[in-house]
């Protein structure tokens, strides 16, 4: 042991204070005339993340495409705002929720949502990461793991008329909170063909369009009915909408038959102008040669 020193030394290396660096100047929090409008404070249940398998090539895809703790926020919260409108809406009822655990493992198929086995207020997500490392390209895996949570959210959320809600209908209600919270996959189209309850996309796309017929909020007066009620197609619908579905089904069709139409009608029209100004530019340019009208041929053939 050596003796303390007769002029004590300072027992760690200090910076002289004027070569430190500035104290950091905080970020100014900004003004609340720019902030956008806050998310309705919904009671939030507790939020878990279960990964069955770090060496699986899904979870580095998972982990790195989003961050998990505000993906899951921000997947209930888009479902509880566009099926609850806030938590003082009298006109709806959000459910006990408590609790929804993300479970990442390996399994066929892409996901699905179950209550606890002990109590149903507590939900699970299981979500495939075979589909997410084989099925998703790189560039579109952060907005298909959003879409597919918020679908799944949305089942950890929904009324289903006390177990007597068809399947299609409640995976079209999930589809539709999915489309509004601008995560819909680009292969998705609106269609009229087939049944109007066929599910997912081609139902959400319908009661997107019922939706705007009769105003927002149509979707979430349809899900406070199938809590409080027993579903009877006839009934339900038209009290709903004050017609059955199948003609709301045709009428929809119908819709999408004259804005196609209308499309067509369009593009030809707009090619129309565009050989006219082909024409006219081709008389200008006198004389022509087999090159020139050989490369406004092919233009005039790519746009048709
Ligand atoms: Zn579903």
């Amino acid at each position: 042991m050596t003796d303390a020193p007769s002029s004590p030394r300072p027992s760690v290396f200090t910076v002289p204070m004027s070569t430190r660096d500035p104290a950091p100047i905080p970020t100014p929090l900004p003004t609340t005339t720019s902030q956008k409008p806050s998310t309705p404070s919904f009671a939030l249940p507790k939020l878990r993340l279960e990964i069955r398998d770090l060496n699986h090539d899904g979870t580095q895809g998972f982990l790195i495409a989003v961050v998990a703790s505000k993906a899951l926020l921000t997947a209930v919260q888009s479902v509880l705002s566009l099926l609850y409108k806030s938590p003082t809406e009298h006109t709806t009822t959000v459910p006990g929720t408590r609790s929804v655990t993300l479970v990442l493992r390996s399994m066929e198929g892409v996901a699905y949502t179950t209550g606890s086995e002990l109590d149903s207020d507590h939900k699970e997500i299981h979500f495939s990461l075979d589909y997410i490392h084989k099925s998703v390209a790189p560039a579109l895996l952060a907005h298909e793991i959003m879409g597919v949570l918020t679908h799944e959210m949305v089942h950890c959320y929904q009324y289903n008329a006390l177990g007597t809600c068809p399947g299609g209908l409640i995976e079209g209600i999930a589809d539709w909170v999915r489309l509004n919270s601008g995560l819909s996959p680009p292969h998705w189209k609106r269609e009229g063909t087939g049944k109007w309850d066929a599910g997912y996309q081609h139902t959400g796309y319908f009661l997107d369009y019922l939706e705007k017929r009769y105003g927002e909020g149509l979707v979430r007066k349809l899900n406070e009915k199938l809590r409080i009620e027993r579903y009877k197609e006839k009934h339900f619908w038209t009290e709903l909408c004050g017609r059955p579905v199948e003609q709301l089904w045709c009428d929809y069709r119908q819709k999408l038959e004259e804005e196609s139409k209308k499309t067509e009608e369009e593009e030809c029209l707009f090619v129309d102008r565009y050989d006219a100004t082909a024409s006219g530019a081709l008389a200008s340019q006198a004389p022509t040669s087999t090159t020139e009208s050989g490369e406004i041929a092919d233009v005039s053939a790519g746009v048709v």
